[in-house]
């Protein structure tokens, strides 16, 4: 996979893009990243790349051509590349665009600043934009690193076969809790089930656990997905555990 971003601030990416999985998967290869800096493709004697909003207003809005001009550049190399545009009002970033991403030869990931990028951009080029919440970042450039952790990770090879499978929201839930050595830490155990040896009650338990965690933490998870006979059951148990609880 190949990844092209566009940014005004190629430096706040060094340290992340060197760095754990993201890291590991550069070095070997799996992915390419590249960072460009917007400003090489302003054409005006300063370098400048942002004006005053037209209609008046706070800030500043970062003007069409060098944004536009970068794109073309990357398009240019390497044609056929999904090209999003960071922005809070885009689509809400999901592990499942984070799979159907992963699935992508080519991604440009255009990163705005101050009050946003010149609207003509968008009319353009319509790209995927890609909010990744409900809140206003100062820049797009925490979100595209945010969106490539999360998408690399899934490019196949970067993790070891089967590590994200089980992972929240993979499968709609969340994932069960996690323990490791030592068996006893401040006076606290693990569940015993853990150290049984037994995989199949370990599997079931590890289930129910998913399910209790979602049901408790992000009912809104359960409701978008379907269940088989044995998590139905599970679900049921819960519910009149529940209910039981609030009634004594
Ligand atoms: N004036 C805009 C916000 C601009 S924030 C508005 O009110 O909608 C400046 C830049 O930060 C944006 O261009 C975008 O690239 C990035 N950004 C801010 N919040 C973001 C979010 N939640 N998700 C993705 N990108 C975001």
């Amino acid at each position: 996979m190949r990844i092209d971003v566009l940014t005004l601030f190629p430096g706040m990416f060094e340290g992340p893009l060197a760095t754990g999985a993201l890291g590991r998967a550069r070095e070997r290869g799996l992915v390419r990243v590249e960072t460009l800096d917007i400003r090489n493709f302003a054409q005006n004697r300063h370098r400048t790349v942002d004006d005053k909003p037209a209609g008046g207003g706070a800030g500043m809005v970062m003007e069409p051509g060098p944004v536009l001009r970068a794109v073309e550049h990357v398009l240019a190399r390497a044609g056929g590349a999904r090209v999003c545009l960071m922005s809070p009002q885009g689509l809400l970033f999901r592990q499942t665009m984070a799979r159907e991403l992963a699935r992508e030869e080519h991604l440009v990931l255009i990163c705005g600043h101050y009050e946003g990028i010149d609207e003509r951009v968008a009319e353009i080029l319509e790209p995927l934009e890609i909010a990744i919440g409900d809140y206003v970042l100062s820049g797009g450039e925490l979100a595209a690193l945010v969106v490539m952790d999360a998408v690399v990770r899934l490019v196949p090879g970067v993790l070891r076969a089967g590590a994200a499978a089980e992972e929240s929201f993979e499968d709609g839930l969340l994932e069960y809790p996690q323990y490791t050595h030592p068996r006893e830490w401040a006076g606290r155990g693990i569940p015993e089930v853990l150290l049984s040896g037994h995989h199949g009650e370990v599997e079931r338990w590890r289930r129910r656990q998913r399910l209790m965690r979602t049901l408790g933490r992000r009912p809104d998870l359960l409701a978008a997905r379907s269940f088989d006979a044995s998590d139905r059951a599970v679900l049921r148990e819960l519910r009149d555990d529940l209910l039981r609880l609030s009634l004594d």
